[in-house]
């Protein structure tokens, strides 16, 4: 079998055999296919697609290309939860202590932040001292005696993603299907899931800006799953605009902490309600949504969600005072609100303009090796269908240079559609 042969069967529209699929992808981290090869199969994937079967023999190569976790020792149901992408995202934080305090142990592996969506991990690491480097021991220990985990890929699970990955952010092979499919899943696999939430994001900023494709997706995914044995559930939610209102690193981990506390914006509440319903529902602690959502409710109420987090940054080597006094985390050197310039309804708060501008200021990276500004972002005001009044704050810019501030605050301004007319409000949830 030659390398070749196979990007070009696939470059004529042919489908794959398993044999074909694992010889390019053992090829590939081995070292014997090279990046050029690997980049040119992933446009002509791109490009031509895959059947369900193609994609699941490439989620399968790739989640073998590493170690494959086994749980079963560690907890009595290995139970995971993984986003699309989004602007605002900060779900994995607030939801992982409420369902840990729940009594159900979840472990997570997290990325960084990608294009105009943010990552967990960037996220996490504006708590000073914050570990997101866990060994494959280390998570599996801190597991079974914390009961939660939120770290970063470990290099011996799924290495094939990793590299494909890295080529595939900037060779233009991101928004396929089932790139995209297998990206997620061989992950999940890999790390030892049983039971698996997945939260797709449809929207102008999710890669998926249909309903339609992220439905697809979605399908795909919980269909590699079960083939591989795993309970997996989708949940198709709206990034059409922003999630809560804070965009940014520490601003993004302090609004977790404060929904852990009950003060959270409705909208982020309320979707990581829906989503730790359906985890304890999936991880067996609960019969039902309801019964999922008053523990969930009563974790925040009490005080256990919160506590759960506190143990989870210590286990981890963060700083805990920073939890206990939000005012801890360093704050941008300007601060400005940008008032609303008319009254009116809010028709629109494109998430991806918005997404974009926070890496301008520095939250995301445009190369890989860019170093992350925790401190800035936005605090958007509103919700779509929101009425207000000319004058009213719209948002607030938190940046570190005076000449970013004047681009970002165009552009996230003309995110603002408006209406003269009532408009109704986004779902959360579309299915
Ligand atoms: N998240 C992933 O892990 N992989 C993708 O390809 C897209 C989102």
């Amino acid at each position: 079998m030659r390398a070749v042969d196979i990007i070009i069967k696939k470059r004529e529209k042919g489908e794959l055999s398993r044999e074909e699929i694992k010889f390019f992808i053992e090829g590939f981290v081995s070292g014997e296919v090279p990046d050029y090869q690997a980049s040119a199969f992933a446009m002509a994937v791109l490009l031509n697609g895959m059947t369900a079967r193609e994609t699941t023999d490439l989620t399968l190569s790739m989640a073998h290309s590493g170690q494959m976790l086994d749980l079963s020792d560690v907890v009595e149901l290995a139970v995971d939860k993984h986003s699309s992408g989004g602007v605002g995202d900060k779900t994995s934080i607030a939801v992982l202590p409420i369902v840990a305090a729940c009594g159900l142990p979840v472990g997570k592996m997290s990325g960084r932040g990608l294009g105009f969506s943010g990552g967990t991990l960037d996220k996490l690491e504006s708590i000073p001292g914050y570990r997101v480097d866990l060994t494959t021991d280390e998570f599996k220990q801190q597991l079974k005696e914390k009961g939660i985990v939120l770290t970063g890929q470990s290099l011996e699970l799924a290495p094939a993603d990793g590299k494909l990955y890295a080529l595939r952010d900037v060779t233009g092979t991101v928004q396929s299907i089932p790139l995209i499919a297998s990206s997620i899943m061989c992950k999940k696999l890999a790390a030892g899931a049983q039971a698996i939430l997945l939260d797709v994001k449809t929207g102008n900023g999710a890669f998926m800006e249909t309903l339609d494709e992220a439905r697809e997706l979605a399908k795909l995914m919980v269909d590699i799953g079960k083939l591989a044995g795993r309970e997996v559930i989708a949940l198709l939610s709206d990034m059409n605009q922003p999630l809560g209102f804070a965009v940014g690193n520490s601003l993004e981990v302090i609004e977790a902490i404060n929904t852990l506390k009950g003060e959270g914006p409705n909208d982020f509440r309320e979707h990581c309600l829906h989503v730790c319903e359906n985890l304890l529902v999936l991880g067996k602690r609960a019969q039902e949504l309801s019964e999922g959502r008053a523990l969930a409710e009563k974790a925040i109420k009490d005080g256990s969600a919160l506590e759960k987090l506190r143990v989870l940054v210590q286990a981890q080597g963060g700083d805990v005072s920073f939890v206990n006094d939000t005012s801890k985390f360093p704050r941008a050197e300007h601060v400005e609100v940008a008032e609303s310039p008319r009254d009116g309804y809010l028709a629109q708060i494109r998430a991806r303009p918005v997404g974009e501008a926070a890496v301008t200021l520095g939250a995301g990276r445009a190369k890989k090796s860019d170093p992350v500004d925790h401190a800035v972002g936005f605090i958007i005001h509103h919700k779509v269908g929101d009425k207000i009044g000319k004058g009213e704050p719209l948002f607030t810019i938190h940046a570190n240079d005076q000449a970013k501030m004047a681009k970002v605050r165009e552009v996230v301004l003309a995110a603002h559609e408006f209406s003269d007319s009532p408009v109704e409000r986004l779902p959360l949830f579309y299915e």
